[in-house]
C-alpha cells in the first residue's frame, strides 16, 4: 500500500507494479468479503464430528473411510482464512463426506461466550469444548518434536495410521496450492481404502446394532437375532459385519443360558414356563443349533407321558388368551357386537381357562349396558 501511493505521486506505473497492485487490491477485497461473510456466520457445510477420538476411529473402521484432521490456529484472522477458504470449497465439502472430518483447535471461539457446552458458532455440528478437547487428545499423537504449527492437515487411513501430513504454508499465496494438496490427499486416501459406507447408512446400521443390544438385554432373542442377521447379510463394507458377528455370539451365549434355565424348570416341574421358553428360542433361532436344541426339548415335553397333558392344557390356555386379546381389541375399537361374539366363543370352547373368567365378566358387563 505504501508502494502504491509512492507510484501514484510519480505518475508512472511500470507494468510489474500495476500487476502487483491488482493482485494486492483483489486480495484486500477478498479479505474484506471474507470478514463480511465471517460476520454473517457463514454456515459450515462440513459435518465435523465431535469425538471422543476413539469413537471416531471406530467409525472410520466401521465405514472403511479415511479420517481428515484439521489443526487450526487459535488467532481468529488466521483460522478464518482456512474456514472461509478451504472449508467452504465444494471439493473439500464433497470429500469430507467420504471421510470422518475432525477439527482441532485449542481455544474457544470468543463468540461462544466461553461456554464449552454451547454449539460452536463456526462449526455448528460440534461444541467449542469438542475442538478444544480434540486438540488436547491429538497433540501428543501428532506433534513433531513437541510442536505443531497450525494449520496442519492430516489424512489418516481408516485404521488411524497416518497417510499424509500437509504442513502450514508459510506464505498466503501458497495456500490455494496447499488446499488442493489436502483435497487431493483425502481423495487418494478414500480411493485407496476402497468402497466406504456413507454416514446415513452407517447411522442406520449403528442404530440397529444398539437396538439389538437393547433387545438382548430384554431377552428378546427374535428381535436381536433378526437385526444382527440383517447387518451381516446386507452390509458388505467395513468392520460392522464383524461387530455384528461378535454381538451374535453374545446373543447365542445368553440364549444358551436361558435354555439351561428352562431345562432346570422342567426338573422343577415348571413345565409350562419351560415350554414357552423352548418355543421362543425355537422361533428366534430357526435353522441354527440353538433352534434345533429348543425344538427337540419342546417335542420331548409334548410327547412326554407326564408332561404331554400339561402342555395340551397350557396350549389351550394360550389359545384362549389369544382370543381374549382379540375380543378386548374389538371392544377398544367400539365394535361391541363382535367383542361379545368372541367372548362367547371363549366361554364355549375354553370354559375351564383363566381367560374364560375374564370373558364371563365382560359379557355380563356388556349385556348389562345394553339392557339399560
Ligand atoms: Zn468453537
Amino acid at each position: 500500500m505504501v508502494m502504491s501511493s509512492t507510484c501514484r505521486r510519480r505518475g508512472a506505473l511500470p507494468a510489474v507494479v500495476v500487476l502487483l497492485l491488482v493482485v494486492e487490491g483483489s486480495a484486500t477485497a477478498q479479505r474484506a468479503r471474507a470478514q463480511k461473510r465471517e460476520a454473517a456466520d457463514v454456515p459450515e457445510a462440513v459435518e465435523w464430528r465431535p469425538g471422543p477420538y476413539a469413537d471416531l476411529l471406530r467409525e472410520a473402521g466401521d465405514r472403511n473411510v479415511p479420517v481428515l484432521v484439521s489443526f487450526l490456529p487459535r488467532e481468529p484472522s488466521r483460522h478464518a482464512r482456512v474456514r472461509l477458504g478451504l472449508f467452504q470449497s465444494a471439493e473439500f465439502r464433497e470429500v469430507s463426506a467420504r471421510c470422518v472430518p475432525i477439527v482441532a483447535m485449542d481455544a474457544d471461539h470468543p463468540s461462544a461466550g466461553g461456554d464449552p457446552t454451547a454449539p460452536c458458532p463456526f462449526f455448528p455440528t460440534i461444541r467449542c469444548g469438542d475442538h478444544v478437547q480434540m486438540a488436547r487428545t491429538l497433540f501428543p499423537i501428532f506433534a513433531e518434536n513437541g510442536v505443531i504449527y497450525p494449520p496442519v492437515h492430516l489424512v489418516l487411513k481408516p485404521t488411524g495410521e497416518l497417510q499424509e501430513r500437509i504442513e502450514n504454508s508459510a506464505k498466503q499465496e501458497q495456500e490455494p496450492e496447499r488446499d488442493e494438496k489436502i483435497v487431493r490427499a483425502a481423495c487418494e486416501a478414500s480411493k485407496a481404502a476402497g468402497p466406504g459406507l456413507d454416514r446415513g447408512e452407517y447411522g442406520k446400521r449403528i442404530a440397529q446394532l444398539r437396538e439389538a443390544d437393547t433387545a438382548l438385554s430384554q431377552d428378546d432373542f427374535a428381535k436381536a437375532w433378526g437385526l444382527l442377521q440383517c447387518i451381516r447379510e446386507e452390509v458388505e463394507i467395513g468392520a460392522l459385519p464383524d461387530r455384528a458377528a461378535v454381538a451374535e455370539e453374545a446373543v447365542c451365549k445368553r440364549a444358551g443360558e436361558v435354555l439351561d434355565w428352562a431345562d432346570r424348570q422342567v426338573d422343577a416341574g415348571e413345565i409350562a414356563a419351560a415350554y414357552d421358553t423352548f418355543r421362543q428360542i425355537e422361533a428366534a433361532f430357526k435353522k441354527t443349533p440353538l433352534g434345533s436344541r429348543a425344538q427337540k426339548e419342546r417335542g420331548r415335553l409334548e410327547r412326554g407321558k407326564d408332561t404331554g397333558p400339561i402342555i395340551r392344557a397350557h396350549k389351550i390356555a394360550l389359545e384362549a388368551e389369544d382370543l381374549l386379546r382379540k375380543a378386548e381389541a374389538c371392544e377398544a375399537q367400539g365394535d361391541v357386537g363382535r367383542a361379545l361374539r368372541v367372548y362367547e366363543q371363549i366361554l364355549e370352547r375354553y370354559a375351564d381357562t383363566p381367560a374364560a373368567e375374564n370373558a364371563r365378566i365382560r359379557v355380563k358387563t356388556l349385556r348389562g349396558q345394553a339392557d339399560r
